[in-house]
């Protein structure tokens, strides 16, 4: 097994201290993670910078980050939200802001050429043309959008290497794996993923009963919407799977999940010696961000250390397949390979979409999801246009079983 980010990790040298420093641009700042990033780089003082950053609805939030963070360049998606910033001349360090606007000003500004780290926390497909744009320009990208790697592992693997760029992990188990593997390259025989549950673990209550506000209620994680829908069906963890595999280069049945309801161990390796690391903390997203931010030093961050008398109780379950067939439905896709995983991750997107508008119901979804994967006919190659033709078809046969 070799791990993702040893191939391509940037060289260690004696550099200076501002020569290490982290330019960040931050894709989807105004988000769950994208906030959480913003309090890292508070804490982390001269060792990063805010060059860029962005926002898809949230503009008062955006302007609140301009006027603290003094980026040189932020991208909308509306253009009256552009033009709206625009319009109020914001100048940074004397010079006018950058406005940049929809997915071209995303991708241009994931490349910026005064920046040398990327985070991507942006939501769903969405994330991908920048993703690839910055791994193209070189830069250090930390990934906490899960689904860009989904739909196309492969491509964005091959494009990191291609150009000599560094994928980070930001989600909070990949993370954990990744700290685990720190000088345990070898010997590797499978990776626990650990999944709160969600709100419905240990709950009686059917899941086509269940309603938006129950299910928006986590209990250990305050994360952002769809997220929090995808930790309800166990979604998250199927995703997270493939992530695992895709990122560490494993079999996807050598990934496996427990249930682990106090959220306090994000993950383990498991080796061939019968040894088995994990990674431990309260939950607390600033920890992995600062991570991959920091990566491979390691800093004073905003944590508490874990008090393991106050933790108390660590309990591990079996994951219920049955009740949350969404575990299962990711494996499957995953050992598909090709467009399946995109196809199953757009029409993810589309059905949770739904259930938050009321449209659906909760139990509804992994439905959906299996009834598109039925109708795919993959195509031979995969390749960025056909992963992304297989999104746009997923999307459109997703709606249509609404
Ligand atoms: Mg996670």
């Amino acid at each position: 097994m070799k791990s993702f980010a040893t191939a391509s990790a940037p060289k260690r040298s004696r550099a200076s201290k501002s020569e290490e420093r982290r330019n960040v641009i931050i894709l989807g700042s105004t988000g769950s993670i994208g906030v959480n990033a913003l309090k890292v780089v508070t804490q982390l003082g001269e060792r990063c910078h805010v060059v860029g950053l962005s926002a898809y609805g949230n503009c008062a939030r955006l302007l609140e980050q301009i006027r603290v963070y003094h980026p040189e360049v932020v991208a909308v998606w509306k253009k009256e939200d552009a033009a709206h910033i625009r319009s109020l001349n914001i100048k940074v360090r004397g010079r006018a802001l950058i406005v940049l606007e929809g997915l071209d000003g995303l991708v241009e500004m994931a490349a910026w050429p005064t920046a040398n780290f990327v985070l991507s926390s942006v939501v769903g497909a969405i994330g991908l043309k920048p993703l690839m744009a910055a791994l193209r320009a070189g830069r250090t990208v930390a990934l906490a959008n899960k689904e860009a790697l989904i739909m196309a592992g492969s491509l964005v693997l091959a494009e990191a290497k291609r150009w000599n760029s560094t994928l980070l992990p930001v989600d909070s188990e990949h993370s954990a794996i990744f700290q685990c593997l720190q000088g345990n390259k070898s010997g590797v025989k499978q990776l626990i993923l650990t999944a709160s549950g969600g709100p419905f673990y240990r709950s009686q209550k059917p899941l086509a009963h269940v309603s938006v506000q129950e299910a928006l209620a986590h209990p250990t994680w305050k994360m952002g919407r769809k997220i929090t829908i995808d930790s309800a069906t166990l979604m998250n963890k199927g995703l997270e799977t493939i992530e695992a595999a895709i990122l560490f280069d494993m079999p996807i049945d050598k990934v496996n999940v427990v249930i682990h309801p106090q959220s306090i161990v994000h993950s383990l390796v498991d080796f061939l010696d019968g040894a088995m690391l994990a990674q431990l903390s309260w939950p607390d997203m600033c920890l992995p961000i600062q991570y991959a931010m920091t990566y491979p030093e390691r800093y004073q961050g905003t944590l508490p250390s874990l008090d393991l008398v106050k933790a108390q109780k660590l309990e591990f379950f079996e994951p219920d397949f049955r009740r949350f067939p969404c575990l299962s439905i990711a494996r499957d896709a995953a050992r598909r390979g090709g467009a399946y995983p995109a196809v199953m991750s757009a029409a993810n997107e589309v059905a949770v979409q739904a259930f938050l508008n009321e449209q659906i119901k909760l139990s509804d979804i992994p439905k959906i999801i299996e009834k598109t994967l039925t109708r795919f006919s993959p195509s031979t190659r995969t390749t960025l246009s056909v992963v992304l033709a297989a999104d746009t078809w997923a999307r459109q046969m997703a709606k249509e079983f609404l």
